[in-house]
């Protein structure tokens, strides 16, 4: 194909600006897909983006549209996530296209995951059309939006395309903006093959099917190939593009998006970013590839029922084939059994994960309250990096604690600035600065993310009426003074319920801790102190008195089947206790009790 009738694009959005409702009415309108095949987001394809509303892989489609101008144009989408977890995976498939359609709704203005997801676009150097959907609304404000667009991130809005997603409104506009403002793509067809890898996934039946952007040179059905990276070398079986479903195609040239099976067994093999070429003739330099997503969220995942240990695994292992980034280890707990430490690149990788778990695979999971990697300096020079409180060695070894810190932007109302400027206080913020666009307040905080992964999304949103938009970015590692809080129950340490904690907030937490246990566990034969400790020193500290000898005594009266009724209750609880020491734990207190209110 002719260079200069190919534009490669992606759709950049804050979550519910129509991106998803935009990609549908451009494969339409083109008859990409039959209108009876046509179903709402197409493009989102599992079942829990769909009823979120959120993509969380990228995902392409090829689109032939004849212009104005007389040709036919190929246009590739690259439809990228919208949430701050997925801000890699936006990343990467930005530099495998050259422009960016940038849409705000025009009823609510730019948003923070607006900013964040353009600043990547601008950072590829893409070329891009701002487009205002919703104008169907009548809160809708284009002008107001266009201004707003111009002050906060510095692009010329004047020429912005004012659509309706839902009505099909300025659709045709949008298709000839991408063919006459973007750019084509450059590329020698005689050179040898580069292409980028920019993404892959697994298939039951197909194996690994990679994404690629070819750049130069040409990739056919049989040829050989080589990623630069990895080294692996592979035979072509399968190659073609995705309208958005599969179509076999007999070569790629410069310029083109499409993909390949070639017999690879995992996701693990195929490294994102990684150059793909011909095994004997190589291209002469490799891209430069780009960082891996490494998890930053730790929490351990257990099932409710033991029996559960071992669909669990195999279930872990299915989801990491198609997500190197979810990582998962064996651990034990006295308290829970056994179960995964899993790591997660965000609070919302964490929850899908586990939705998945539940759902696709009916497995019941208790899991534990989510943690960060802390950095934790030896006085002997050295580091380890806990992932994991019950792994935390002997303080008298220890130097100094550093734990990750992140920059957060927030956009919100005016009216709610004040209770947002006071939460991040109260979850040891740092103000790095506080602007104004329109009626909105931009604040950027360097937070502790520890502080961020407990419920910082959910009291965000509960005190400013879900009006408030956030993202963030990791900025590197800062020491404080944290320490490991242990909970003991009748003096036995209970290591599913430790956690870091920075010293300052220690009792409060410990605190609350103790007050809820003293709730969740059933009053025992006698007095059972339960504590909060840093080291050996007790920071809370709460009493569960001893219970009366006779059981039944409350069934006054002795009604001889209440009693038995209560005596089988109280064999069948006995079965979803655990034990420690002298002194039984129903399984439900750990969840409850990690539960932050
Ligand atoms: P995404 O998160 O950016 O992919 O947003 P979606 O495409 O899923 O759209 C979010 C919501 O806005 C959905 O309920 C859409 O039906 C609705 N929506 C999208 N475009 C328009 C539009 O032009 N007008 C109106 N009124 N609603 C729209
Ligand atoms: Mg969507």
């Amino acid at each position: 194909t002719d260079l200069n009738r190919i534009r490669n694009f992606s759709i950049v959005a804050h979550i519910d600006h129509g991106k998803s409702t935009l990609a549908d009415r451009l494969i339409q309108l083109t008859g990409t897909v039959a209108e009876r095949d046509m179903q709402e987001q197409l493009l989102d394809s599992m079942d829990i983006e769909r009823e979120r509303g959120i993509t969380i892989k990228a995902n392409t489609v090829r689109i032939e549209y004849p212009a104005k101008d007389g040709h036919t144009y190929i246009l590739n989408l690259i439809d990228t996530p919208g949430h701050v977890d997925f801000a890699y995976e936006v990343s990467r498939s930005m530099r495998a296209v050259e422009g960016s359609l940038l849409v705000v709704d025009a009823s609510q203005g730019v948003e923070a995951q607006t900013l964040a997801n353009v600043y990547q676009a601008i950072d590829a150097d893409h070329e891009i059309v701002p487009v205002l959907n919703k104008i169907d609304l009548p809160a809708a404000e284009p002008e107001r939006v266009k201004e707003q667009i111009e002050d906060v991130i510095g692009i010329d809005a004047s020429q912005a395309v004012e659509i309706s997603a839902k009505t099909g409104l300025g659709i045709p506009e949008v298709l000839e903006a991408i063919v006459t403002r973007l750019p084509a793509p450059k590329g020698e067809r005689d050179a040898p093959l580069k292409a980028m890898l920019v993404d892959s996934y697994y298939d039951p039946y197909l194996g690994v099917v990679v994404l690629i952007r070819v750049i130069d040179g040409v990739i056919r059905r049989g040829d050989r190939i080589r990623m630069m990276r990895t080294g692996g070398t592979y035979p072509i079986e399968k190659l073609g593009v995705f309208k958005p479903a599969m179509q076999d195609i007999a070569e790629l040239g410069p310029g083109e998006i499409g993909f390949f099976t070639a017999q690879i067994k995992q996701v693990r093999d195929t490294r994102v970013g990684d150059t793909v070429t011909h095994e004997k003739k190589q291209c002469a330099q490799a891209l430069p590839g780009f960082k891996p997503s490494i998890p930053v969220v730790f929490c351990g995942l257990f099932p409710v029922d033991a029996n559960d240990f071992e669909d669990l695994r195999d279930a872990m292992e299915k989801l990491a084939l198609n997500d190197a980034s979810f990582t998962f280890e064996m651990e034990t707990s006295a308290a829970l059994g056994f179960g995964f430490r899993c790591g997660f690149l965000g609070l919302l990788h964490l929850e899908v994960i586990r939705d998945r778990l539940e759902r696709e695979y009916d497995i019941d999971l208790i899991t534990t309250a989510p943690s960060v990697i802390y950095n934790v300096h030896m006085r002997d020079g050295s580091m380890m990096e806990l992932h994991n409180p019950a792994d935390m060695p002997d303080p008298a070894g220890i130097d100094h604690i550093a734990e990750p810190r992140i920059k957060a932007t927030i956009l919100v109302p005016d009216e709610y600035l004040g209770d947002v400027l006071k939460l991040c206080q109260d979850r040891r913020g740092e103000q790095l600065d506080l602007t104004y666009a329109g009626q909105r307040a931009m604040v950027v905080y360097d937070l502790p993310l520890n502080e961020v992964v407990f419920d910082f999304y959910d009291r965000l949103k509960s005190v400013t009426k879900g009006y408030a938009s956030f993202d963030y970015q990791m900025i590197g590692y800062r020491e404080d003074f944290l320490v490991k809080m242990s909970i003991l129950v009748n003096d036995e340490p209970v290591d599913a319920l430790s956690m870091m904690v920075h010293r300052d907030r220690a009792e409060g937490r410990g605190r609350q801790l103790v007050e809820k246990l003293k709730e969740l566990i059933p009053r025992h034969m006698f007095k059972i102190p339960i504590q909060a400790a840093i080291g050996g020193r007790v920071i809370a500290r709460e009493t569960l008195s001893a219970m009366r000898k006779d059981v039944t005594a409350k069934c006054y009266g002795g009604d001889a089947t209440r009693k038995r009724k209560l005596l089988d209750k109280q064999k069948a609880g006995k079965k979803k206790m655990r034990q420690f020491g002298k002194v039984e734990i129903p399984q439900s207190a750990f969840i409850n009790a990690l539960k932050m209110d």
